[in-house]
């Protein structure tokens, strides 16, 4: 497969390079140029196939012939080493727990797929790759245990300082090796911005081989797909129409949920469930797109003010705002809403929710009160634990943390502070 920029002014590229280098040198994001609908039969019969056989299936032509079949079998089987449960809380309402991963937020498939693919291609390479990474929390947890120990590969770490939460700090600071921390003083758009900005700088980039481990690149992104396949095999002999709300920050998970329709899976719409950071909201509304620097929230993961993967979800409805309305709900919570949401979740059905399946859940309400024969599914993206402090405080009892928590909370923060782009610059060239 190759792939070109949506901003049309850079070479198209193989798989393999799109993966490489990240973003494209004019500043876009890359897209594959060919989707094939896999066939109907597919879909009928997914019941009767693995995990691992759907995402072989659904992922294939998008990293051949860079990775052969056997390759991407292996890379999949390793991926894919935890459960993708469906949870029904009543006849309208599922939640898809994708925290059940090493880092336990639904970025560790993401991130484990495109560090084997980055292991392979650097395999034979004596080169140093360096991974950069912006991180609003868990992001940066789960590319750093991704990467961790992956010969060739040094990953640097940017995060907000204050912003993330205590256990998402230590599982971004904490490992050692091949990964490095560096705590911005600023936002998670001034991070995004630095890691930007160092692409586009041919003083790095003239000396060093630099990609991203974001969702803007397309093997972080794309095996998010597998989530709503999974889903729609486990819920499909019982429920017609299923819509997936998604709680969404820079839109690449809810952008490969829209994959997975565009590859023929019968997903009736989405819900993109925000914060109070909500350009996209306030765009179905008004047709502007206004971007705002991010407001942090006690859903912090999503705090985006300017989402990067909207673009290829308008490059998939064909940049026509009729069809994106009529495929994409986007509906915005407040920190109480979504406190209160936590509480009702807890308080009706004995389910904890973190802050982000919270959001989800408002979205799927908002949604089904429009209409009310639907299937939703909220996308639970983090272990309740990962958000303690929050946690605790609203539903009022102990949490029992989970081992992979646990064997974080006792190790030593190692970070280095950082609060200008030269301040980046001259640690990446030291
Ligand atoms: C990253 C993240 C999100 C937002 O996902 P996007 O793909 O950026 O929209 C939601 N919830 C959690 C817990 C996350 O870590």
């Amino acid at each position: 497969m190759n792939y070109y920029s949506l901003h049309k002014k850079a070479p198209n590229v193989t798989f393999r390079d799109a993966v490489l280098k990240g973003l494209a040198p004019d500043k876009g994001l890359y897209f594959p140029q060919s989707i094939t609908p896999l066939p109907k039969v597919f879909f009928d019969n997914i019941h009767h196939l693995s995990n691992n056989e759907i995402a072989f299936e659904a992922i294939r032509q998008f990293v051949s012939p860079d990775i052969s079949e056997d390759i991407l079998k292996t890379i999949i089987e390793e991926t894919l080493s935890f459960e993708f449960p469906v949870v029904e809380l009543n006849k309208n309402t599922s939640t898809l727990e994708l925290f059940h991963g090493p880092t336990m937020a639904f970025k560790d498939v993401g991130a484990r797929f495109m560090a084997r693919c980055l292991g392979y291609f650097n395999k034979s390479n004596t080169n140093q790759v360096t991974v950069l990474v912006a991180t609003s929390g868990d992001t940066g947890a789960a590319v750093a245990n991704g990467f961790l120990g992956v010969k060739g590969v040094n990953v640097v770490i940017l995060y907000p300082s204050g912003k993330v939460s205590a256990i998402q700090e230590k599982q971004l600071t904490t490992l050692g090796q091949n990964i490095s921390a560096l705590e911005v003083e600023g936002t998670f758009d001034d991070c995004q911005a630095m890691v930007k900005a160092a692409f586009l700088d041919k003083d790095l980039t003239s000396k060093m081989q630099l990609t991203s481990a974001n969702s803007i690149n397309v093997a972080r992104w794309l095996p998010q797909l597998f989530y709503f396949m999974f889903a729609y095999k486990t819920l499909k002999s019982k429920y017609k129409d299923i819509v997936f709300s998604v709680p969404s920050g820079n839109f690449g998970n809810v952008c490969a949920g829209i994959m997975a329709q565009q590859l023929g899976l019968p997903i009736k719409h989405f819900i993109a469930s925000n914060n109070q950071n909500n350009v996209v909201a306030r765009f179905l509304k008004t047709k502007i797109y206004d971007p705002k620097p991010s407001v942090q929230t006690i859903s912090n993961a999503m705090d985006v003010g300017d989402p990067s993967n909207f673009i290829r979800i308008k490059e998939m409805y064909k940049n026509t705002f009729e069809t994106l309305q009529n495929n994409v709900s986007c509906f915005s919570f407040s920190d109480d809403q979504t406190k209160a949401a936590m509480l009702e979740i807890y308080t009706s059905y004995g389910y904890v929710a973190d802050p982000h399946g919270a959001v989800g859940y408002l979205g799927a309400k908002a949604y089904l009160q429009k209409f009310p024969k639907v299937h939703c599914v909220f996308l639970e993206t983090a272990h309740p634990t990962k958000f303690l402090d929050v946690v605790q405080q609203v539903v009022k009892i102990k949490q029992h943390i989970p081992p992979q928590i646990q064997s974080v909370m006792g190790r030593n923060k190692v970070a280095t502070c950082i609060s200008t782009y030269k301040d980046f610059k001259a640690y990446l060239l030291k």
